[in-house]
Order: C-alpha cells, then sequence, then structure tokens
C-alpha cells in the first residue's frame, strides 16, 4: 500500500490525489492544504463578484465532505514547510502552531502560484483594509467581498488587461463601479494579436470602462483623493485616483517548498518537471502553477492554467502510485468572456513562432457564425497561422460574440494542432452543419482555406 502526500488543495493537488485513490483505492492518500477551501473553483471567483454565482461555497468543484467521501485525508489550514528528501517526512504548521511531520512513500507538490505584484512599490504594504487587492485565493476573494460590502467604493482603478483583469472589470462594471483599466502594452490581452485585441477593447470601451493602454504603473499610494496610482503613459506620467485599486498582473510559480529542498528551477522560475511530473528529488513529484509545462509546439515553457493543472495532476497522481504516463503537453489554448465577446486563442502567434525556429505567416478572416439568411448571425474574426515551409498550422485566434460557438471552434484548432495537422487539411475535416448552427464550409474551414490560398 502506498502512502500518498500532495501539498496544495486547488485543481493540481486534488486531481493528483482523487486520480491516485481512483486506481488504487488501497493508497492512503492525505492532502495538505494551506486554506480551509480545497477544490475551490478560482476560475469562477470573477462571476461570484458579477454576483452570478452566490453564494461563494457553490465555486467549490466539490465539498470537503465529497473529498473525503472518496477516501482523502484532508489536513486543512495546514501548510507544509520542509521537505525532508532523504527521510520521506513533510514537515507541516497547523493552524494553532502546532509542528508535527507527515512520512510518505511518494509526495507531490501542488502549492500553486502566488499573486505578482509586478514590482509597483505600494502593493504589499497597502493591504486590502486600504483598499488594495489581488486576486487568486478563496481569502483574497473574501477580503474584496468585504471591502466592496463595507465602503460601498464608487470607482477602481484595474491594473492589468490580462483575462483577470477583464473578467473583473466586468463585475465591477456589474455593480455599477467606474472602472479604468490600465494596461502596459499597446492592446489588452496581450495574448491575441492587436488587431483582435482592439475588439475586445472596443467591447469593455462600449460597456463603459475607461481603458488606458500603454502605461507602467510603477506605484499606488494613499493621498486624500483616495488612492493613486502612479506610473508612466506614452512618454508622460500618469496619476489618477480611485476608491479602490485590483492589481492583477499575472502570476509567480510558489516554489519555495521544492526550491529549498533541492529542486531546480527553470521557465518563469517555476520548478523543472519532466513528463512524468518528476522533480528530480526522488519520490517527489510536482504539478500545476508552480512547475514548467511541455508545449508541443515551444518544447518546455511556463504557461499557468487551471486546465493544465488538472492534466498534470492527474498525470502526478497515476504516476506516484506505479503508472508510466507521460503528460502530452499543451498547445496554449485559451478562453475569455468579455462582457458578450468572447476571445480565444490557440498554438502560437506570429512573434512566438518565429523566435521559436518557425516560419509564420498569419491571415485575417471574416465569416459568419452560421448561415446568413438565418435570423442571429455574426461575425466571427479568424486569425491563422501557418508555417510558410510545410503548411504546419501553428496557431489560431478567435474572437465572436458569445453564444458563436468561439471557444468550441478554437478547440477544433487545438484539436488540429495536437495532431500535428497542415493548414490545408482543416477543409478536410468533417464538421457538423444545419444553418442555425454553421456553414457548409464552416468559418475554421473558411479562414483556414483563406490561409492557404
Ligand atoms: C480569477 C482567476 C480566474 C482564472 N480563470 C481561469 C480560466 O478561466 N481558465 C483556466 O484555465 N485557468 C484560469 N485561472 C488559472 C487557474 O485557476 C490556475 O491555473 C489553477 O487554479 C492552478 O491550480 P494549482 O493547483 O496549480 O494551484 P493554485 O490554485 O495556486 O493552488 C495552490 C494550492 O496549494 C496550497 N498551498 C500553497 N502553499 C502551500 C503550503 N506550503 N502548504 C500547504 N498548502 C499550500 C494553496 O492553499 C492551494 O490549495 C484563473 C485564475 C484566477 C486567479
Amino acid at each position: 500500500m502506498t502512502d500518498l502526500v500532495v501539498v496544495g488543495g486547488s485543481d493540481a493537488g486534488i486531481s493528483a490525489a482523487l486520480r491516485a485513490r481512483e486506481l488504487d483505492p488501497g493508497t492512503e492518500v492525505t492532502v495538505v492544504v494551506a486554506d480551509a477551501y480545497p477544490n475551490f473553483s478560482i476560475c469562477g471567483i470573477p462571476y461570484f463578484f458579477t454576483g452570478e454565482v452566490r453564494p461563494w461555497q457553490s465555486l467549490a468543484h466539490r465539498t470537503a465532505a465529497d473529498l473525503e467521501a472518496a477516501g482523502l485525508n484532508l489536513r486543512l489550514d495546514t501548510l507544509a514547510t520542509r521537505i525532508d528528501v532523504a527521510g520521506r517526512r513533510l514537515a507541516v504548521r497547523a493552524a494553532d502552531g502546532t509542528e508535527t511531520s507527515l512520512g510518505y512513500d511518494e509526495l507531490i507538490v501542488a502549492t500553486g502560484a502566488l499573486p505578482s505584484h509586478a514590482g509597483i512599490a505600494g502593493v504589499g504594504a497597502l493591504t486590502p483594509e486600504d483598499g488594495v487587492h489581488v486576486l487568486h485565493s478563496m481569502a483574497d476573494t473574501f477580503a474584496l467581498d468585504r471591502d466592496l460590502a463595507a465602503r460601498r467604493p464608487e470607482s477602481a482603478i484595474i491594473v492589468g488587461a490580462g483575462y483577470v483583469g477583464l473578467e473583473m472589470a466586468e463585475a465591477f462594471v456589474a455593480r455599477g463601479m467606474r472602472v479604468t483599466q490600465v494596461q502596459r502594452g499597446p492592446e489588452v490581452l496581450s495574448t491575441l494579436d492587436p488587431q483582435l485585441g482592439a475588439l475586445v477593447r472596443a467591447e469593455a470601451e462600449a460597456h463603459g470602462v475607461d481603458v488606458v493602454v500603454n502605461t507602467t504603473v510603477t506605484g499606488v499610494e494613499r493621498a486624500a483623493a483616495g488612492l493613486v496610482v502612479t506610473g508612466t503613459h506614452a512618454g508622460g506620467s500618469f496619476r489618477q485616483a480611485a476608491d479602490l485599486v485590483l492589481v492583477v498582473v499575472g502570476v509567480r510559480p510558489n516554489t519555495g517548498l521544492l526550491v529549498r529542498a533541492g529542486a531546480a528551477v527553470g521557465a518563469g522560475r517555476a520548478v523543472v518537471v519532466d513528463e512524468w511530473m518528476r522533480t528530480g528529488l526522488p519520490h517527489v513529484r510536482a504539478a500545476g502553477d508552480g512547475v514548467v509545462t511541455r508545449h508541443r509546439l515551444l518544447g518546455t515553457t511556463y504557461l499557468p492554467l487551471g486546465t493544465t493543472s488538472h492534466k498534470q495532476g492527474r498525470v502526478a497522481g497515476e504516476n506516484a502510485i506505479g503508472g508510466d504516463r507521460a503528460f502530452a503537453g499543451i498547445v496554449g489554448t485559451q478562453v475569455v468572456k468579455v462582457f458578450d465577446l468572447v476571445a480565444a486563442r490557440t498554438g502560437l502567434l506570429d512573434r512566438e513562432a518565429r523566435p521559436a525556429g518557425y516560419a509564420p505567416r498569419t491571415t485575417t478572416t471574416t465569416a459568419d457564425d452560421h448561415k446568413r439568411y438565418y435570423p442571429g448571425a455574426r461575425h466571427i474574426h479568424v486569425r491563422v497561422t501557418g508555417d510558410t515551409r510545410d503548411g504546419r498550422l501553428l496557431g489560431a485566434q478567435l474572437v465572436g460574440r458569445r453564444g458563436s460557438e468561439v471557444a468550441k471552434r478554437i478547440d477544433i484548432f487545438a484539436t488540429a494542432l495536437y495532431a500535428g495537422l497542415s493548414v490545408e487539411r482543416l477543409s478536410e475535416l468533417d464538421l457538423s452543419y444545419t444553418p442555425p448552427l454553421g456553414s457548409p464550409w464552416d468559418a475554421v474551414q473558411l479562414a483556414a482555406q483563406a490561409w492557404s490560398s
């Protein structure tokens, strides 16, 4: 019987623990979680703030009771502090300060990531009580919720216009707040090419968000006017006040436990793992936002996402009890809803493909989401990137209205990338068609044909 200890109770940790129990119900699985909220869907937090998902308990993928019924021993409010690799023991500290250690046969570390402060002065020193927030955990969620209820802020500055920032802009607008969204680059959602990012910005602006691009925030301070965000804007200076500041500028891997035990860090300063999720430390695997990711087009990269964390966790759990499963790797598929628009991407942009040694070319197509004669047809904007040397599909980006099946259409491209198809072969796929839902040549295929012609 294997004694498996898992550190971390979010996507990667719980996936690992459940997989191990599923494959071998005889495995003794203990999950050590720093807080009291195992298996919460942090991806759903923005929808708690829009008010669409209430109460907060609904965000649980599974309750603690569900997890215990599946055979997991939960050690909640317990911080893992040190790994004794040679002795196969994990030192832990309970909320009351009691220190103890757990023996293990196999250990999986899934301590995830922490919100980045991006070197912005004042963030960290100013707290949620001051009205300055980050958003990654349920504790962050409760702190923001308390602040919104207690002070009823009327204005917010959101630093960052990535997917979390955009989702939170929508949430604050839904609560009647005035929102300024500050972005360092020339366009929001820098994971897309600016041509498509501009459509997302227009959607946010149409809903009243004041989007300020080309602005690097360097500080947040308290002043008589409220909280003041300072920085540089297009060569000049930027200074704006608001009642509340939310900093959502990405994450940094939470690797202290593993690094102190001797694990190596690589891309994005995440812990290096191989495809079997081994860290190189004997009997210690790792998965999720704290580790590097195998990317099928790029090799090794760092791209922290919930989907990847679930898959890596499942692989780690299987291998910890004697399995031999290699993580197949990602292709970087992402999707976000911004008000009534959906933006998605998979694979590589032109500017990412070139330094990776490809010879990319990208074309833009606008197609209908279904036959125009049937009511409600909307445009989908598609950018397809392929390699000019061999026609291989390298990536795709889509922007369309909510309800236009943008997410499922990007998944067609993602599947093609996984299979290593050429752009041209997308036209051969037997995709479904009925006039209210599609066209004989789907938007995906029209975009592929435009690239190939
Ligand atoms: C607002 C928001 C929206 C998102 N939306 C999406 C989305 O739509 N799609 C998507 O794919 N991804 C999304 N993500 C990203 C996704 O949520 C993360 O990639 C995923 O949750 C990472 O899971 P993880 O298990 O690696 O780590 P984390 O979720 O970071 O969890 C780490 C776990 O480890 C515990 N822990 C940490 N240190 C210790 C310690 N020393 N001892 C014990 N326990 C410890 C923590 O308490 C926690 O349980 C979103 C993230 C946020 C914040």
